[in-house]
């Protein structure tokens, strides 16, 4: 039985429009049933036409819940008991599923996450793209065989806990407060041995986790790279200064080799006062500062300050989906918007005669060529700046065609300038990958308006246990 109501992620809390006849304040316990799913995955529920939002709950749940922050016509709450459990509720396998902000949906059975996610998907199209009777057109969703360990990069914060002892693990959720965790269920197992391993170093030598307060200590954060394909490890000690501050390092070097597939050990030197993860400057400790990995045939250079795709067997599943749809057969032009590191031009580039990415970040297009170059593609170009101002200028000053445009953009969606271009170039087809179901649908409808119609969809779930969605959609040109 399909229990997710039609309305499933889809709501906006300053939409919402109910009589609301009662007043509620911050710290009233109130008892609700969770008929609804918000766009992060949250249970949603009504006290006499209030809306309250509440991490951690599912559509079926009746809990008993404190309002944490009360808005006129809607809240947020805290589950402080299920009383009925939903049929759909799980018992998340990381014991920390519930503190840490990884996670927002591991409470929920995975069938059901996916479930969500193509609504989701579904009624942003629907709704927000006008599209009528969508589902038709749409895929079954691509799902995990097994959505535990999936991810090949984490980025665990190191700190200490109230007794002054060394702790690493994640930030709580809106907070920086570490919850301890070494075994994350959504990363891949090797990062227990890392941590472990870190951790021991650190203490046996004396060396201090960075504290944000003071801005002093030394260990800011441990970054690591699998390559899921490869083998290779890559572990990246982000610190307040650089590597002359790591005491005996060859000790953490030795006990870290013992790591089977350790290929790359080295030091991010980030001395900022900011929220900001990784510093620019690299430092080699032990091998060269970066991993291979491949995404089907495709070999890739992964730095520690590169950009690529966390989870590697759904990104294959993801591109292929992009193959298909722009189908390919040797003669065609392609150009690859908002290209990243070249990952999805790359995997074109096998099919098409010629590709062109575009892409705002320079470092980003430096792996591009590098990693075209590595896999002897020399039919795939590379543009840095804004799509929406390169392709525009490309075509205005040389007149360049496409037979296919890919776009992949960040959640925001793409610029309505660009669109206006893709549309004057008249590429036969467009393929529209997208983070965002919501800017995916925007787009799509002024697409539709301009003479492209969707005609398949495929949502692929790179993010298990995240309220994330991932879809790609293939619009073509009515008049084909
Ligand atoms: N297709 C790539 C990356 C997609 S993420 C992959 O699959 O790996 C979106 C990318 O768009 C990011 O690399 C980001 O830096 C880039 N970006 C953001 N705004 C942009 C703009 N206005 N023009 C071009 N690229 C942009």
């Amino acid at each position: 039985m399909v229990r997710i109501p039609e309305t499933s992620g889809y709501k906006n809390p300053k939409n919402i429009n109910l009589e609301v006849n009662m007043e509620f304040k911050k710290n009233q316990m109130v008892e609700l049933y969770i008929d609804d799913i918000g766009n992060e995955g949250e249970g949603i529920g009504h006290v006499d036409g209030y809306a309250l939002f509440l991490k951690d709950a599912v559509v079926g749940d009746r809990v008993r819940a404190k309002i944490m922050k009360a808005k006129k016509k809607y809240g947020y709450a805290r589950v402080e008991e299920v009383l009925e459990p939903s049929r759909d509720r799980v018992k998340p396998v990381c014991p920390v599923a519930r503190p840490c902000g990884g996670c927002t949906l591991q409470h929920l059975s995975y069938e059901k996450q996916l479930e969500y996610k193509f609504r989701k998907v579904k009624n942003c199209l629907e709704r927000i793209g006008g599209l009528e009777n969508i589902e038709e057109k749409m895929e079954p969703v691509y799902g995990m065989d097994e959505p535990y360990h999936y991810r090949n990069k984490a980025q665990f914060p190191v700190g200490t806990d109230k007794e002054g002892n060394l702790v690493t693990g994640f930030y709580a959720g809106k907070s920086h407060q570490i919850i301890p965790c070494t075994d994350c269920a959504i990363q891949h197992p090797v990062n227990q041995k890392i941590l472990e391993k870190v951790l021991h170093y650190m203490r046996k030598n004396h060396i201090s986790a960075y504290d944000e307060k003071t801005g002093k200590g030394l260990v800011r954060h441990i970054v690591t790279r699998v390559g899921f394909t490869t083998g290779e490890v890559m572990v990246c000690l982000v610190l307040n200064g650089n590597r002359k501050k790591l005491k005996n390092a060859e000790q953490l070097v030795d006990s870290l080799r013992e790591i089977e597939g350790m290929t790359s050990i080295c030091v991010n030197v980030n001395r900022e006062r900011t929220n900001k993860i990784l510093g620019s400057q690299i430092e080699e400790v032990y091998g060269p500062p970066y991993i291979y990995d491949y995404i089907g045939n495709v070999k890739y250079q992964i730095g520690p300050l590169s950009f690529f795709q966390v989870n590697p067997r759904q990104t294959r599943i993801l591109y292929e989906k992009a193959l298909e749809y722009a189908q390919l057969e040797g003669e065609e032009t392609v150009w690859d918007l908002y290209c990243g590191i070249g990952t999805i031009s790359l995997f074109l580039a096998q099919k098409a005669k010629q590709v062109y990415g575009v892409e705002i970040v320079p470092e980003a297009i430096d792996d591009a060529r590098l990693n075209a170059r590595m896999n002897g593609f020399d039919n795939a170009q590379f543009f840095v700046g804004k799509a929406e101002e390169v392709l525009p200028g490309e075509y205005e000053k040389n007149g360049v065609y496409a037979d296919v445009i890919v776009v992949d953009p960040p959640r925001k969606g793409c610029d309505g300038k660009l669109l206006d271009t893709m549309v004057k170039m008249a590429p036969k087809r467009i393929v529209y990958v997208s983070c965002d179901p919501a800017t995916l649908a925007r787009d799509v409808k002024i697409l539709g308006e301009q003479g492209y119609q969707v005609d398949k969809v495929s949502v692929v779930d790179q993010f298990g246990h995240s309220g994330h969605v991932e879809t790609v959609c293939l619009l073509s040109r009515k008049d084909k």
